[in-house]
């Protein structure tokens, strides 16, 4: 059986979230993304045998040929970067996390027009400031998420957040709230915009305890990546 302590590892996921829920106050229900990527499709079958719904995953290629390797009804992410001639392979997932930029937003749109269903999405935001993430910083968020509404083909139901790797515990925490203020921009914008995508492995605890409704796990589930 391919990764035989997924069990123990979510339960211990399951219990570090709950405390974090209790720490942070938010109350709030924690959906895990379980991430595969590197993975073959046996990690996606165990994660559903474990009891888990949703997958994501970063590379568009590496998802549709896992996707047509399992034959379990898995709900998709994708969480990386989403290349504009690829645009359509959206239909496939039930959550874009990563929209990061306003022509990106405009083809997705399209997308979602087309097929006569918008494309649900979470916008990127870049709150940690660095140049090498994706997404909306905080000076561009406010005029974005006005613009946004103006497109009929998405739908907005959030933000997703990284975090910077090298951060410690003060600034996680401040990275993640100004994650949580996004939300509150796009909510004020009038968006029906109640997701807070954020909290991998080395930080969940943390992200959820600001709040997050989906963290997305890959190591901590299934082991160190070979790639
Ligand atoms: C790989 C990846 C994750 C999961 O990372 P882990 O540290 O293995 O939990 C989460 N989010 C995104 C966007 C990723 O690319």
């Amino acid at each position: 059986m391919a990764f035989p302590d997924l069990a123990d590892r979510l339960a211990e996921v399951n219990d570090r979230i709950g405390a974090a829920v209790e720490r942070g106050g938010h109350s709030q229900q924690v959906t895990i993304i379980a991430v595969t990527k590197t993975h073959g499709p046996e990690a996606a079958h165990a994660a559903w045998t474990a009891g888990l719904r949703d997958v994501g995953e970063n590379k568009i290629q590496e998802a549709v040929a896992k996707m047509e390797a399992v034959d379990v009804p898995l709900n998709w992410h994708l969480i990386g970067h989403l290349q504009r001639n690829k645009v359509k392979s959206i239909d496939r997932f039930v959550l874009l996390h990563s929209l990061d930029s306003a022509r990106l937003a405009d083809a997705v749109s399209t997308v979602g027009i087309g097929r006569g269903q918008a494309v649900d999405v979470l916008v990127e935001v870049n709150v940690s400031g660095e140049d090498t993430k994706g997404g909306f910083g905080k000076a561009d968020l406010l005029i974005e998420a006005e613009r946004l509404t103006g497109l009929a083909g998405i739908r907005v139901r959030g933000v997703m957040a990284m975090a910077s790797f090298t951060a410690g515990e003060s600034e996680l925490h401040r990275t993640f709230a100004d994650a949580r203020a996004a939300l509150d921009v796009m909510r004020g914008a009038g968006h029906p915009a109640e997701e807070l995508s954020m909290g991998m492995s080395n930080d969940y605890e943390i992200a959820v305890e600001e709040g997050a409704t989906m963290v997305r796990l890959g190591t901590t589930l299934f082991g160190t990546r070979a790639s």
